[in-house]
């Protein structure tokens, strides 16, 4: 057989080192606890992340050994994520909203032997260390207080590195980081990435037809760098050398909003809610900031309703929608124009903007129902069911099981969505989410949608509640916007002119906030626990 190209190993530390050698200049931003702004560069940053890796081998981090990090994002999370895989080691983001009895499970799980943490979450750290073995504790001093023994001061830790050091041999499926799923359905799962999975996905995911990330743009990442990987934001910007915009730990649209101003930012992500507290201020006050003209979003984690894409359209804003999990690393497909719907009406295009879109190139999609696998056509639904590079095959130190992978090697996702005849993705519900009123499937996520997009409201969440008659019935929960109300009647109405009758829910609770998952998105156990004894 001839030999065609050279065989290189795929390696996010290429990532590293292109950014040393060729973005040094360009900006990393981050926001401080005290709300000042830290500036640095892809120089410092470059020579930063290879100190750590250097100090974590000499400290005795081995190949495959799990680092952890509790951290906002910041220069030093950034830091973080590529010194600890040059260092052959595992990064494990914890989620720092997670209870600690939750986070302390985590960690010992994973084995994680050294974390990284902020010294603002040194308290919470505490709550749940006596659950792990980690054996060393290096503290970021983002307040600027000195760090007490007998933890290590992350600078200090930095300072034990030479500088004259090399990367460890690594193969491209070696393990680099993991990240555990939420554990919404029994505990959390660890999900294991390797160099060969994240690479791919940081090419497919900057692509124009995909997430559309240049080196030109300024990012500013809501979503927590513990979240799914940042959702790749973090490789995609060391390999194209794009400046940094980090939050820090205050992500109220207030302190978003001047950050995106007065940065130039042209590229945000994160989960809905974010920008359903946003659009409020934008709304309200739309001359007050002055955001750069090609600003886009990028948001996904729960379903984006179609009123919050066209309310930013009005302010000249795109959004992007991704759709994915921790187990796809996360994308899988995006949400965009392509061209067989140029001809597409105004209503149609945001109404297919709304739905979770196409599949990325290298990923496969399929959805199975009762009957097995289901046509493209739009109407029929099943749960979807993923493969592909940057796909899991296994969770962390679990048994293989039927109830996430199928026979033929297949992820299933537990969400139930249709799909049309040129690929579209819409999902309908999370299995665990679904209605089922008198023997009809009702989509919750389609109810919701559709009273966010009623004026006067800013979020809504719609949950099964038993029935004695219809088995379940829909309850809706909903919080209006500031200084505004709505009457029952007046929104069952509105209900009806969209939803066939049996769908439009008869209970409607009105709250001032609905819970949160620890990632942002509407904790429906939560709403359905606390509804449970919901009388007709
Ligand atoms: P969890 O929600 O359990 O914390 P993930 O962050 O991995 O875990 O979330 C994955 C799930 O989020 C998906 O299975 C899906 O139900 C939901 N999701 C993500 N993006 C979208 C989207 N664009 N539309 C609807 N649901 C989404």
């Amino acid at each position: 057989m001839q030999s065609t190209m050279m065989r290189v190993k795929l390696s996010l530390t290429h990532f590293l080192e292109r950014a040393g050698t060729l973005f040094g200049d360009v900006e990393i931003v981050s926001r401080m606890p005290d709300k000042s702004l830290h500036r640095t560069n892809y120089a410092a940053f470059y020579r930063r992340a290879r100190l750590l890796a250097e100090a974590l081998q000499k400290a005795g981090i081995r190949k495959g050994d799990r680092v952890a990090t509790l951290m906002w994002n910041h220069y030093a999370h950034y830091e973080a994520y590529f010194g600890i895989i040059a260092s052959g080691g595992v990064l494990h983001t914890l989620n720092l909203r997670l209870a600690p009895d939750e986070i302390g499970y985590i960690a010992n799980h994973a084995e994680d032997r050294f974390v990284i943490v902020d010294d603002i979450l040194l308290p919470l750290f505490e709550q749940f260390r006596h659950l792990t073995k980690i054996e060393k504790v290096i503290v970021v001093p983002l307040t600027g207080k000195p760090v007490q023994a007998p933890y290590v001061s992350y600078e200090d830790f930095l300072a034990t590195a030479s500088g004259d050091w090399d990367y460890p041999d690594m193969e491209e499926d070696d393990p680099i980081a993991m990240c555990y799923t939420s554990g919404t359905t029994g505990r959390p799962k660890g999900v294991v990435y390797s160099h060969r999975s994240q690479v791919l996905h940081t090419l497919v995911q900057c692509i124009p037809d995909s997430v559309c990330i240049s080196g030109r743009d300024v990012i500013l990442p809501v979503v927590p760098m513990f979240h799914a990987n940042a959702w790749g934001i973090p490789y995609a910007a060391c390999m194209l050398g794009t400046k940094m915009v980090f939050p820090g730990p205050h992500l109220h649209p207030d302190d978003l909003l001047p950050l995106l101003e007065s940065e130039k930012v042209t590229v945000s992500c994160g989960v809905p809610t974010i920008w359903l507290g946003m659009i409020q201020i934008l709304d309200r006050d739309p001359g007050r900031y002055k955001l750069d003209q090609g600003l886009r979003l990028t948001v996904g984690g729960s379903a984006v309703p179609e009123s919050l894409i066209r309310g930013f359209a009005r302010h000249g804003i795109d959004i992007l929608q991704g759709w994915g999990m921790t187990e796809t690393s996360p994308l899988a497909t995006v949400s965009r124009i392509g061209q067989l719907q140029n001809d597409l009406s105004e209503d149609d295009k945001f109404a297919t903007l709304a739905m979770q879109g196409y599949p990325l190139p290298l990923v496969d999609i399929r959805i199975i129902g009762d009957e097995g696998e289901q046509p493209w056509n739009g109407e029929a639904v099943g749960e979807i069911q993923v493969h592909g590079p940057w796909i899991t095959g296994s969770y962390h130190e679990l048994p293989q099981s039927a109830d996430s992978f199928t026979e033929d090697g297949w992820l299933r996702t537990g969400d139930v969505a249709s799909i049309s005849s040129i690929g579209y993705v819409k999902i309908t519900d999370r299995t665990k989410d679904l209605i089922k009123s008198g023997g009809e499937w009702i989509s919750s996520v389609d109810l919701e949608n559709a009273i966010m997009g009623h004026p006067a409201v800013a979020e809504a969440a719609v949950i099964a509640v038993p029935h004695p008659k219809w088995a379940e019935r829909p309850l809706a929960v909903i919080v209006a916007r500031q200084g505004q109300s709505v009457a029952v009647e007046d929104m069952r109405a509105y209900l009806a002119t969209k939803f066939a009758k049996w769908a439009v829910p008869d209970g409607y609770v009105f709250v001032e906030s609905i819970p949160r998952t620890s990632t942002g998105k509407f904790l429906k156990t939560r709403l359905r626990e606390q509804f449970k004894d919901w009388t007709w």
